[in-house]
């Protein structure tokens, strides 16, 4: 590899922590192969369709040709160090792009050019905007039938309403597509089909393009002035800037997110790949462009810290992915900010107080290693070995009194019965789906008590398909599953209060303890909270009288009495503890005044049941929409908008509760003879209709 490890900080700005995010499908697995083959480290181009692949290393993603696990990997571009993260494009792993925008300083989107703008693209551009992350545009897929430069130009302002900055222009489409015109350096590259692309010439521009090349020219230094002054006075004095002040200054504008330069090619025909990762080093970030990153103080009075980027101070960084494999054990992806860490380094996990002995760290090429001795500030490596540390877990000095924000997840939606075929696999089962939990922290694993089941919670069918296809094969399990339930909650529709007072004879002695707590519904969406009053007789009480208070109020809130179905969006106010000095009170005693004033407030509050409603996206061709729209009706779905796309095609917005959408697939299939596409994807909890209540409750078994 052609790349030094930094040797002071200025060194720094050889590096770039970059991910490739997209709708699914638009070419990111393509594309990041191409990456690795060009940057030296790849003999041999894998493709999805045969798969073959090297970044979509785990079998399951093979056959389907999907990307599901983010994985890292380090190449080298022209004395650069590239750690690469390619990130999954369905919706039921956002979770996956989210965790990737966390750690990563700048991003590749990649759009299909025959499509624009896609439902996903609009969900982890969202998604970049949240956490900052600058971003660089590449309209692949140039060779396909339909492949539309301008139209998918234009979506960025459309529909993400997004300045795009166009610095290239497609040489032919489709395929007449041949290659680039370098808008700023006004020269053609050109790819001749049988170097598999690791050649291409620089011409003069074609004399058919040349005004519109000149004309684009002047529309780029026109965007670019429009946010940045040192080009706006260099233009207002009608002077051209040159290349390399016209240079810096698109590198400002990226950083900034004022605009998204736009770049184009074809990953599969090899056309346009080195002038992208060329822009990657022009114009994204190197964590030194980052501003700084800010923890938060764990212990006593809680304020923010300025994490240094710095070799020379106390190590923090963020582990945001885990992976467990056969060989090595557990693999703990890690972003570094501050600091360096070194083999036999002890690091401290603020979340659970325990410590980390670094026994190895690992830098990765898709699914080969190599081990290295230390991991610097800016940098991404895998720690193997780590015991007690989950995605999204701070590890930091021993001596720094600091953790980073954590990285947050959506509440699962939908679950699946899991049981053991045999006694013999009950204890391989338990062990398997709790090493996929913990490495998912998009699903989650309850043991239902009555039945002895497992229950597997998660995003989407497509994510628990996969989940369980992974215990079957990674953990060699066998058990049967049930079908995919909806998880359902319930929140109260009035305010309510009760006074409680608990006597009863405990141990032979007269217990006494009263709670007064009032319950009110909180906004959809904020869940739930618990506020203690401030008041003498709360304060009487010690430390352990409130924390079983506190649980027995959280044990009350995870079972409805619509359903028995956690409940949501309540706000709980414990407005007094009270007790009598001359009888005794227990922690028992005030934990069963707590549940039995919650009991009592939360049955005449009117209770509601939530279901999940999913946003949906279906792109078909016009003669199929009116059949896919009284589909959705029967789905007891709302149809938002149906808008005109290119070539005939038409795409049909619309919320449905995901009640009515299993199987959803199959179904749109035959009903669009196999031409339409879908997305899908978590909006909110809604209020089950009251037409539909007591069918529900029925399939629920109550
Ligand atoms: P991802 O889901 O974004 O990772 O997309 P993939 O890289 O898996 O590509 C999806 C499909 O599109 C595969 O069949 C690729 O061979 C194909 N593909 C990717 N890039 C191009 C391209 O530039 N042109 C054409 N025609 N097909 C492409
Ligand atoms: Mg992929």
């Amino acid at each position: 590899m052609s790349f030094s490890d930094p040797q002071s900080i200025e060194d720094l700005k050889f590096t770039r922590n970059i991910g490739i995010a997209a709708h699914i499908d638009a070419g990111k697995t393509t594309l990041s192969e191409r990456i690795i083959f060009y940057s030296g480290k790849s003999h041999k181009i894998g493709e999805v369709h045969d798969g073959a692949a090297t970044m979509d290393w785990m079998e399951q993603e093979q056959e389907r040709g999907i990307t599901i696990t983010a994985a890292a990997t380090t190449l080298a571009w022209k004395n650069h160090r590239i750690n690469l993260i390619d990130t999954p494009g369905h919706v039921d792993f956002t979770i996956e792009v989210e965790r990737s925008l966390r750690v990563l300083d700048g991003a590749v989107t990649v759009f299909d050019s025959v499509s624009g703008v896609e439902p996903q693209t609009e969900t982890v551009w969202r998604q970049a905007d949240k956490h900052k992350v600058p971003r660089i545009c590449f309209m692949n897929k140039m060779d396909r039938i339909g492949a539309d430069f301008f139209f998918s130009v234009d979506s960025i302002r459309t529909r993400l309403s997004a300045i795009p900055l166009v610095m290239q222009l497609p040489i032919g489409a489709e395929e007449q597509f041949l290659g680039v015109i370098d808008l700023i350096e006004q020269k053609s590259f050109l790819w001749n089909k049988d170097s598999q692309g690791t050649q291409h010439s620089i011409e003069e521009i074609p004399d058919n393009l040349k005004s519109q090349s000149i004309e684009y020219r002047k529309k780029l230094i026109e965007t670019v002035a429009e946010h940045d002054d040192l080009i706006m006075d260099i233009f207002l004095a009608e002077k051209e800037p040159t290349i390399s002040e016209l240079k810096a200054a698109i590198r400002r504008v990226t950083i900034s997110s004022k605009v998204f330069p736009v770049f184009c090619g074809s990953a599969f025909k090899n056309k346009g790949v080195q002038p992208l990762l060329d822009a990657v080093l022009d114009y994204l970030p190197s964590p030194l462009d980052i501003s700084g990153v800010v923890g938060k103080s764990i212990y006593g009075e809680e304020k923010e810290i300025q994490i240094p980027t710095a070799f020379e101070s106390e190590s923090i960084g963020l582990a945001f992915k885990i992976v467990t494999d056969a060989y090595s054990g557990t693999l703990t992806f890690f972003r570094l900010y501050s600091g360096i860490v070194k083999i036999g380094d002890q690091l401290i996990n603020p979340r659970n107080e325990k410590k980390e002995r670094i026994q190895k760290i690992v830098k990765l090429h898709a699914n080969s290693r190599v081990e290295i001795n230390e991991l610097r500030a800016g940098d991404i490596g895998a720690f193997i070995g780590l015991k007690d540390t989950v995605t999204g877990d701070t590890l930091c000095s021993t001596k720094l009194n600091c953790y980073l924000e954590r990285i947050t997840f959506p509440e699962p939606v939908i679950s699946v019965a899991v049981e053991a075929k045999s006694s013999a696999d009950q204890e391989k089962m338990k062990l398997g789906l709790e090493k996929l939990v913990k490495e998912d922290p998009s699903a989650q694993l309850k043991m239902d008590s009555e039945t002895g089941q497992f229950l597997l919670f998660g995003m989407g069918e497509l994510h628990l398909e996969i989940l369980i296809d992974r215990l079957f094969r990674e953990h060699k399990v066998k058990a049967n599953v049930g079908r995919p339930q909806v998880s359902y909650r319930e929140t109260i529709s009035m305010a309510n209060n009760c006074f409680y007072e608990f006597q009863r004879e405990i141990a032979g002695e007269l217990s006494y303890s009263a709670i007064d707590l009032s319950i009110e519904p909180s906004e959809r969406g904020a869940g739930n909270s618990i506020l203690f009053q401030n008041n003498s007789q709360n304060n009487l009480l010690n430390k352990k009288i409130k924390e079983a208070v506190l649980s027995a109020i959280n044990e009350s809130l995870d079972v409805g009495v619509v359903a028995g179905s956690p409940n949501t969006d309540i706000k709980v106010i414990v407005n007094s503890m009270t007790f009598k000095s001359d009888m005794p009170y227990s922690e028992a005693s005030f934990k069963a005044a707590a549940s039995l004033a919650f009991r009592q407030a939360i049955e005449k509050s009117n209770s509601v049941l939530l279901e999940p409603i999913f946003k949906l996206e279906v792109t078909v061709p016009g003669s199929f929409v009116g059949s896919i729209v009284s589909d959705l009706n029967s789905r007891r779905g709302q149809v938002g908008s149906i808008n005109h796309k290119s070539n005939g095609f038409q795409v049909v917005a619309a919320e449905a509760p995901l009640e009515t959408l299993f199987g959803y697939a199959t179904d749109v299939r035959s009903l669009s003879q196999g031409r339409a596409t879908f997305s899908m994807e978590f909006l909110k909890y809604n209020e089950v209709p009251k037409k539909n209540l007591s069918q529900i409750l029925v399939n629920l078994g109550r």
